[in-house]
């Protein structure tokens, strides 16, 4: 009687915490679930419900695979591996997908369930939506990535100014050398009887060099010029092979034995600004004479289909494709002989100056065999 007594009462105790676990399962913010070792869901708790969207009735029986996705479906088999050898997995990280197929990031905690004997019978996990956090995570880490990528431009933008203060530095050093040296000279034949004619020469080379001078300054002046939107035009009618007469003349009397053809349609009349499109063919043409090693450059200019062009060919190095697309861009120099570089700016002022008028600029070249660089242009813009 006592012995029945005493059964009932242990009973009941079971049934008592029994009931305890399972309105704590319940009422858990975590989704509590249980299964058998062949995956087959045995509870699903309220939070379960809400977090997949599935029923506790829809779930119980079913394998656990309903809500992992397709290509994560290897992960039960390793999770079921570790349940039977009686080890518990921790804060697992990874994808399972709810009834609407919209996919939750979920850490699962999953421990091996044992019967009254101790044998393991299947599992219980508890899964807690991450989602949010890892979003966060994520939010985070571009956050970082976009920061890292400003300060990595912003170093670049530094290291591109220090070389361009260095570049120009030094191309205005060479010609402010022979400058100096000329004045030097003329200073010391200045009375001799003889020093005219030498000084007439040394005035022309510091002429010269005060000319490149210029040019260098006017580059740099332009590049903040187009920066901050002052770039402008001054028009004027003029006849083109004119002015190109102009500027191939002052390369001729600088190097007789510079040997320039020419084919120029007279009579075209442009409203133009004349001194930057004199810029423009200088800068071709200075280019052309730098890269040509002696061999002829010609320039053409011609108008057809109410377009102005404007081509300038030399037989230089020429430039190869990958590079074609790059020297029109600021301060990209791609020349392999160093002895020639300038500030990488010529061509991109040349653009600049062909955009303001309405029209473009390109260039043609096959790698060793010269290149053309064209300008086209509507004659009034
Ligand atoms: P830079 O002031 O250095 O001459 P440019 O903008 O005029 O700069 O030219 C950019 C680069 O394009 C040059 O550094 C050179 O590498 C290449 N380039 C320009 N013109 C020619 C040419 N006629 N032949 C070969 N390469 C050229």
């Amino acid at each position: 009687m006592l012995d029945e007594e005493s059964t009932l009462r242990q009973e009941s105790a079971a049934e008592a915490v029994a009931a305890l676990l399972s309105a704590i399962v319940d009422s858990s913010n975590d989704a509590i679930v249980s299964k058998t070792l062949d995956g087959i869901v045995t509870s699903w708790n309220r939070a379960a419900e809400q977090l997949f969207g599935y029923t506790a009735a829809e779930m119980i029986g079913q394998s656990i695979t309903t809500i992992i996705p397709p290509e994560l479906r290897a992960e039960e088999d390793y999770v079921l591996g570790c349940i039977r050898r009686g080890e518990k997995i921790e804060h697992f990280e990874t994808i399972r997908q709810a009834k609407d197929g919209h996919r939750l990031n979920i850490s699962l905690t999953i421990s091996p369930v044992r019967d009254s004997r101790g044998l393991i019978i299947g599992a219980s996990k508890i899964a807690r939506d991450i989602t949010e956090k890892k979003r966060l995570e994520r939010e985070r880490e571009e956050l970082l990535a976009r920061e890292r990528e400003v300060s990595q431009r912003l170093a670049d933008a530094l290291a591109a100014r220090d070389e361009l203060i260095a570049i120009a530095a030094h191309e205005l050093r060479n010609p402010l050398n022979v400058f100096l040296l000329t004045l030097q000279l003329l200073h010391r034949i200045c009375g001799t009887a003889a020093g005219f004619d030498q000084a007439q020469r040394l005035i022309e080379k510091a002429h010269r060099q005060l000319g490149r001078m210029t040019t260098l300054v006017d580059r740099l002046l332009d590049v903040s010029r187009v920066r901050s939107g002052t770039f402008e035009l001054y028009r004027e009618r003029f006849e083109l092979s004119g002015l190109l007469m102009e500027v191939i003349g002052r390369f001729t009397s600088e190097d007789p034995s510079l040997e320039i053809v020419l084919d120029l349609e007279p009579g075209i009349e442009c409203d133009w600004d004349r001194i930057r499109i004199d810029q423009a063919v200088t800068n071709l043409i200075s280019n052309a004479v730098k890269y040509s090693l002696q061999k002829p450059i010609e320039v053409s200019a011609h108008i057809s289909c109410g377009m102005v062009t404007i081509a300038v060919r030399d037989q230089g190095p020429g430039i190869s494709p990958e590079n074609l697309g790059r020297i029109f861009e600021r301060f990209e120099r791609v020349t392999e002989q160093i002895d020639k570089r300038g500030l990488g700016l010529g061509l991109w002022i040349t653009r600049q100056i062909a955009h303001a008028h309405g029209g473009t600029i390109h260039a043609e070249s096959e790698f060793g065999k010269g290149s053309t660089f064209v300008i086209t242009l509507p004659p009034h813009i």
